[in-house]
């Protein structure tokens, strides 16, 4: 076994190996420029980016003419929503979206909310799901788009996509799907979801960094959208700019492993991840589970361990690549929104470590993770004068601390 331990699979992914061995073609040999229509350069180029857009479009169950390549799902999700309120404004002027959405979609509607825009972010339950009732609920006569992920990227929960698509398409209302962390790990399909609008990109699932797909619906409804980058009116005009072809070509072989290995990648994933979830939880005290307990991602395990500081945690396991809170708010102190919008208290949210199992994990490293979790999390208690209170039977709520 190699150290150190790669368990941060949300984050991003490493490229397999066959998805290089695609790519690399498309660096020298096959350089053409896909809008080049003239010379052979071109076509070929243009033969493998029309092949990477079937492969895509194949895992999730949509037309190849309804993919539109963007550099990944931040630059998806914001064309979505910008998009759509650029040109369903006079429409109305209300977006539904929810607490635990990525920050590039809670970011995004907070941009749109300063220009006037109505954003309601539906609060979730103890397990990160959005109730599809809710949903319905929130719904108004201005209201022009509901945007839900499908698994977060911290907890893992997944949400009741299909019925969110139902009641959406109900209303006649657009519904977009950030499913970044959802497909090539859980079946997805765009029709028997009801999608109209959904982000992806191929550094989570084992393709390269810097190419995401937005599926744009053509029919029942033909979805439109303001471009937020104009150009050579590339990408059905949604998306201006020379494509990126090698990464294109990995995005597509990604894709195309995925459909082929996900059933069985899954089973041997969630098997990693209970075998990491016993070893941990049912060897210490104090530890709680954050997300669903069975709608959840395969690869993702998320724990508080009360009384210890997650960053002091990582610290103490430094070996091992690991995440506290989210990767994305990790800069800054402030304990997890995710976390807080399930109802986690402050303390247990500084407390979360997330796992993310991947591809190449293997037993034996789960196996060294779960002694090194064990003896970092004895060790940091031990140190503990809260932990020492708590086994003493002091109610810490009654304690008058000394202000300082
Ligand atoms: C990683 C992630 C994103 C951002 O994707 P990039 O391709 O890195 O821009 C958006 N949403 C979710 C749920 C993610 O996990």
């Amino acid at each position: 076994m190699k150290l150190p331990i790669y368990l941060d699979n949300h984050s991003t992914t490493p490229c397999d190996p066959r998805v290089v061995d695609a790519m690399l073609p498309y660096f020298t040999e096959k350089f053409g420029n896909s809008a080049s229509r003239n010379h052979s350069f071109g076509w070929e180029v243009e033969e493998a980016v029309e092949h990477a857009r079937k492969q895509i479009a194949h895992l999730v169950g949509a037309d190849a003419k309804e993919i539109i390549f963007t550099s990944g799902a931040t630059e998806s999700d914001n064309l979505a929503l910008q998009g759509i309120v650029a040109m369903y404004r006079e429409k109305g002027d209300h977006i539904i979206t929810s607490a635990t959405e990525h920050r590039a979609v809670i970011d995004t509607a907070k941009y749109l909310e300063k220009k006037g825009v109505t954003v309601t972010f539906l609060s979730v339950d103890k397990a990160g799901m959005v109730s599809p009732d809710d949903v319905r609920n929130a719904i108004t006569d201005k209201t022009i788009l509901i945007s839900v992920m499908l698994a977060n990227n911290e907890i893992g929960t997944i949400n009741p996509i299909a019925e969110i698509g139902k009641v959406a398409k109900e209303k006649g209302i657009i519904f977009h799907c950030d499913a970044t962390q959802g497909v090539g790990k859980i079946p997805v399909n765009v029709q028997e979801m009801g999608i109209d609008l959904m982000s992806f990109s191929a550094h989570k699932i084992y393709g390269p960094k810097g190419i995401g797909a937005l599926y744009v619906r053509r029919r029942a409804p033909r979805v439109r959208l303001e471009p937020m980058i104009y150009g050579g009116g590339h990408e059905r005009g949604m998306r201006s700019g020379t494509l990126p072809v090698p990464l294109i070509v990995g995005f597509g072989k990604a894709c195309e492993l995925c459909e082929q290995e996900m059933a069985t990648e899954a089973v041997r994933m969630a098997k990693m991840r209970d075998r990491l979830q016993e070893g941990i939880m049912g060897a210490m005290e104090e530890v709680y589970l954050n997300g669903h307990p069975t709608e959840r991602l395969p690869g993702n395990l998320n724990i508080s361990f009360a009384y210890v500081e997650g960053e002091a945690l990582l610290m103490g396991v430094k070996e091992i690549a690991l995440s506290s809170g989210s990767a994305c708010t990790s800069a800054t102190l402030e304990p997890s929104y995710v976390l807080r919008a399930l109802g986690v208290g402050s303390d247990l949210a500084h407390s979360s470590i997330r796992f993310g199992i991947g591809r190449f994990n293997t037993d034996e490293e789960i196996e060294y993770t779960i002694d090194r979790m064990l003896k970092a999390v004895t060790h940091l208690r031990e140190m503990s004068p809260l932990y020492e209170m708590a086994k003493e039977g002091i109610d810490l709520k009654s304690v008058q601390w000394a202000a300082h």
